[in-house]
């Protein structure tokens, strides 16, 4: 494909977050695009999981039908209504609404809209911005989401442009496609974060909704045949999922013997749990959480097998 033609590729992004230093060497700007195979229960983009825009409402914005009623209108299908000074939403119909128009119409910012259709040059040009910081520091653009292979021809047509424009490149990964695709992009990445949450494929299918096995192949396959790229792989640490020592070594084991690849264990966090209620659904995790130093051993046990200093 041309670079005129991957300009104008489209796809579906929910997010760019600028200044990040946790997702890649340096300083990051993070492109979340939606769209993924997998539902894991403690995930923080809950927003990602759609390929669609999807509309989400925010209660405690809302300025009340006494005084504004834009939205109600606005809807095509007739889903809002006033119940007092309050709001009912029926969204049934919302995952079929193309225009989220709610959403537009709102002046408070109650109703959000999560995710928007954006080109490459457009979203490029937002990267760009920030060229200064990725030299000094080593950084560059990072795709995440979602998984950012699920748009696949966007992503790539994301990551040849910006090595057209010399931005370096990174995605963030849950390894759940069919091989090809990650071979494709392989070559335009300088890094890639992939992410391993357990070894134990009936364990994996409970808590993400898919078993583990194309994920596991992905990743020898990567780990084999890129062997001069640098692979990060992450494993969000989950009580009561991942935090034993059985499942840390199993991760160890697997790394092992692989001189591109390093290791971060990521612990558990509730931040997201917010925008559940927004898009009306219940936070999976319930109120758990994870005591302090889980992360540290698992990350201390899983260098150890794999033969980290
Ligand atoms: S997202 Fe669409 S269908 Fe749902 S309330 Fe808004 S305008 Fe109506
Ligand atoms: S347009 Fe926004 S602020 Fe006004 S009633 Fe609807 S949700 Fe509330």
């Amino acid at each position: 494909m041309s670079t005129f033609q991957d300009r104008k590729v489209t796809g579906i992004v929910f997010n760019i977050q600028k200044y990040s230093v946790h997702d890649g060497p340096g300083i990051r700007t993070i492109v979340f695009t939606k769209g993924c195979p997998l539902s894991c229960r403690w995930c923080s983009n809950p927003e990602s999981q759609m390929l669609k825009p999807q509309m989400a409402f925010n209660a405690t914005r809302c300025i009340g039908t006494d005084k504004c009623h834009y939205c109600i209108p606005a809807c095509p299908y007739q889903a809002i209504k006033a119940e007092g000074n309050a709001l009912n939403i029926d969204c049934t119909h919302c995952n079929e609404c193309e225009s989220i128009a709610c959403s537009k119409a709102c002046p408070a910012g109650s109703i959000i809209t999560y995710g928007q259709t954006r080109t490459v040059e457009d979203v490029l040009n937002a990267v760009a911005q920030d060229a200064i910081f990725y030299t000094r520091s080593g950084g560059g653009m990072t795709i995440s989401g979602g998984e950012p292979l699920f748009q696949k021809d966007f992503a790539l047509a994301l990551l040849r442009e910006a090595r057209r424009r010399r931005i370096k490149t990174a995605i963030e990964t849950c390894g759940c496609y069919e091989w090809e695709r990650l071979e494709e992009a392989a070559p335009l990445l300088n890094y890639v974060l992939f992410d391993v949450k357990h070894t134990d494929s009936e364990k994996h299918k409970w808590a993400t909704g898919v078993g583990n096995e194309l994920i596991l192949s992905n990743l020898k396959k990567l780990l084999e045949t890129f062997p001069e790229l640098p692979v990060q792989v992450r494993t969000p640490v989950i009580p009561g999922f991942n935090d034993d020592e059985e499942t840390a070594r199993s991760i160890g084991k697997l790394l092992k013997g692989y001189a591109n690849v390093s290791f971060e264990a990521l612990p558990y966090h509730r931040l997201g749990t917010q925008k559940y209620a927004f898009l009306g659904r219940e936070y999976p995790m319930g109120e758990v959480s994870l005591p302090a130093g889980v992360a540290e051993r698992v990350q201390a046990i899983v260098d150890e097998e794999r033969g980290a200093k």
